[in-house]
């Protein structure tokens, strides 16, 4: 075995110059001088790697750090502009309960008695304190409570319309007035209990209302009559006709030919004798030849 003490190895560098004159520079270096650069070389490598990395991470967590910021300050005008809004519905919500108000008082109706407090001041104080779901949660309970008050409004114009289909409101047909209601001595004295319509012979006759058919026949004087039932213990009378268009126990709508004009009973010539009956008796059918919904409600009460 070779047991000789270690000797150090050296490396020699050699400058050599490009021209003539100079000398060439040896350089003698131990081989752990050539270690210890290369071990430094590498380090440094890794110390501006990693610093360069670091600074990347960091800047990269500024952005989003500013991105946060923004996006709070972002937030705060996006939650000023809910409160402003909050009292905007509120306040709509307040004039839609006044219009509704108006409304029912315009149509003869109660007002009505809300449960639900919901001003504009105190919407603001709540908007203030926070407190905007409360608000919400009591703008939605008085939307829901006008709710009811609009169906209770449909269910009253409903009524209204069939009320109104229901009542005497056009002329049987348009011909000239010939005779009122009331006393008189032509053609036959005594109280007429009708208007008479003048027309040609087959002219139809409609119906002032919807109702149904409850009398088709011959009656004296009256000669081929039909009446028809409008409900609410109103009734529509039409007689001297020469023909029927309807049966009994039919339903008619308001306009609907129920019969042609003739001159049958006690007639002196083409005419319809119209009555219009309140719980079966005649009253002045004058009223009644031009109704419209207004006037209408004005006799129901
Ligand atoms: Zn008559």
């Amino acid at each position: 075995m070779d047991n000789k003490p270690k000797k150090t190895k050296y490396y020699t560098f050699m400058i050599v110059p490009h021209d003539a004159q100079g000398r060439p520079v040896n350089l003698k270096l131990p081989v752990s001088w050539l270690y210890a650069a290369a071990g430094l070389a590498l380090f440094s490598v890794i110390l501006v790697g990693s610093s360069f990395v670091y600074s990347t991470l960091l800047s990269r967590k500024l952005v989003n750090y500013s991105d946060t910021l923004s996006r709070s300050q972002q937030q705060e005008v996006v939650i000023n502009s809910f409160s402003d809004k909050t009292v905007k519905v509120g306040r709509a919500i307040e004039e839609l309960v006044q219009k509704d108000n108006e409304l029912r008082k315009l149509l003869g109706l109660k007002g009505w008695q809300s449960k639900v407090k919901l001003s504009t001041d105190r919407i603001s104080a709540e908007v203030k304190a926070g407190k905007v779901s409360t608000v919400f949660e009591e703008a939605h309970d008085k939307l829901a409570e006008r709710k009811q008050s609009l169906e209770e409004l449909k269910q009253w114009v409903a009524e209204v319309r069939s009320r109104f289909a229901s009542t005497p409101s056009t002329w049987p047909f348009y011909g000239r007035l010939v005779s009122y209601f009331g006393y008189r001595s032509y053609p036959w004295r005594g109280v007429h209990t009708g208007i008479d319509i003048q027309s040609y012979r087959g002219a139809p006759v409609r119906s002032t209302a919807a109702g149904v058919v409850s009398f088709i026949g011959w009656r004296n004087g009256y000669g081929k009559t039909v009446e028809v039932n409008h409900g609410y213990g109103v009734a529509t009378l039409y007689a001297h006709n020469s023909g029927y268009a309807v049966k009994v126990g039919q339903r008619v709508r308001k306009g609907q030919v129920i019969c042609y004009v003739g001159t049958t009973g006690w007639s002196t010539g083409p005419h319809v004798h119209y009555e219009v009956r309140r719980y079966d008796r005649p009253i002045n059918p004058i009223a009644f030849l031009d109704m419209n919904i207004l006037s209408a409600s004005r006799f129901w009460r």
